[in-house]
């Protein structure tokens, strides 16, 4: 499958993808993690990248789609793809779009997941993270905490909110969603490749977006 994973942040686009790659061997490629890793190995790009992300800005288009180009040329891409969190903007939709023509690769779709307000906000404020490096666990204090102390259950580090976790970042995260990323769903709405699914189970979109696949006979 060559599909878009759509949706504010905390939708779950990351639990989707990773579901679906199980599926048919798909590889996923997240933008947010492919910048996390260059932030950790403390690359040009990581350094670059590090501040935006911190205060919950996007990072330019114009080093996310040099990014992007490079990645979807790797050989590992052409039995299919899963974007996650990427495109962000429309200038990077449409560099996509270019990009794929040039390829000559054809997108089966843009899947939106689409979770009520409340529900984001609750996930994201209780989300937190392992701060080992190393390990990054990630956490919930409501529905998967950490030991009562605090700590990492695989690794024993203290568990942390990120910096793009606190209450100011997280309400910046979403007011440039609006702002940037929810115009996307009208853009790919107007080539006929949307998909809006009512998303509160992972699992369960997952099932609705193999069907969606299968009526469109991609394989
Ligand atoms: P979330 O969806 O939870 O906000 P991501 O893991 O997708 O988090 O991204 C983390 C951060 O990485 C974003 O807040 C942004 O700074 C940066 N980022 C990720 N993808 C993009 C993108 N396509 N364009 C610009 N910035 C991006
Ligand atoms: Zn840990």
């Amino acid at each position: 499958m060559k599909i878009i994973l759509l949706g504010a942040p905390g939708a779950g686009k990351g639990t989707v993808a990773k579901l679906l790659t199980d599926f048919d061997g798909s590889v996923q490629i997240s933008t947010g993690d492919i910048l996390r890793a260059a932030v950790k190995e403390g690359t040009d790009l990581g350094k670059e990248a590090k501040a935006y992300m911190d205060r919950g800005d996007l990072v330019p288009d114009s080093l996310i789609m040099k990014i992007m180009e490079a990645r979807l040329r790797e050989d590992d891409c052409r039995n299919g793809f899963i974007l996650d969190g990427f495109p962000r903007t429309i200038p990077q939709a449409q560099a996509l779009k270019e990009l794929l023509k040039k390829l000559d690769v054809r997108l089966d779709m843009a899947v939106n997941l689409d979770v009520p307000k409340d529900v984001i906000l609750d996930r994201l404020t209780t989300r937190r993270t392992c701060s080992n490096p190393d390990c990054q666990a990630i956490y919930n204090i409501k529905s998967n905490p950490p030991t009562p102390e605090g700590t990492c259950k695989k690794c024993g580090s203290p568990v942390i909110q990120r910096d793009d976790e606190t209450e100011d970042a997280i309400m910046n995260r979403l007011q440039t969603y609006n702002d940037k990323t929810a115009p996307l769903i009208s853009f790919y709405e107007k080539k006929g490749l949307l998909k809006n699914i009512l998303s509160l189970s992972s699992v369960d979109t997952v099932e609705e977006i193999k069907k969606h696949l299968a009526v469109e006979g991609v394989d």
